[in-house]
């Protein structure tokens, strides 16, 4: 992890199930809205590990994490 690279964070609307679990691991980074749908909080945020846990942690993986650069994949992992 490059120092000052940034992440891109998305979730995909349409397979969140609203289960809050990326909330929980990250609050400040993640946040349900009026229909229990995740939305990041910014759209760049600083590389951290409760970001990663909140994706890793999500049980439909609707959350990408990208190098805001590059559109690198940090999570789900490139094969
Ligand atoms: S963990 Fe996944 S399914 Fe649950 S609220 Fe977050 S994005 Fe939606």
């Amino acid at each position: 992890m490059s120092a000052g690279a940034r992440w891109r964070v998305s979730v995909d609307r349409t397979r969140c199930v609203g289960s809050g679990l990326c909330a929980g691991a990250a609050p400040g980074a993640f946040r349900l809205d009026g229909a229990r749908r995740s939305h990041p909080v910014a759209e760049e945020t600083e590389p951290s590990e409760a970001v990663l846990d909140a994706a890793e942690s999500c049980p439909v993986e609707a959350v990408a994490i990208r190098l805001a650069g590059t559109g690198q994949p940090i999570f789900p992992p490139p094969d």
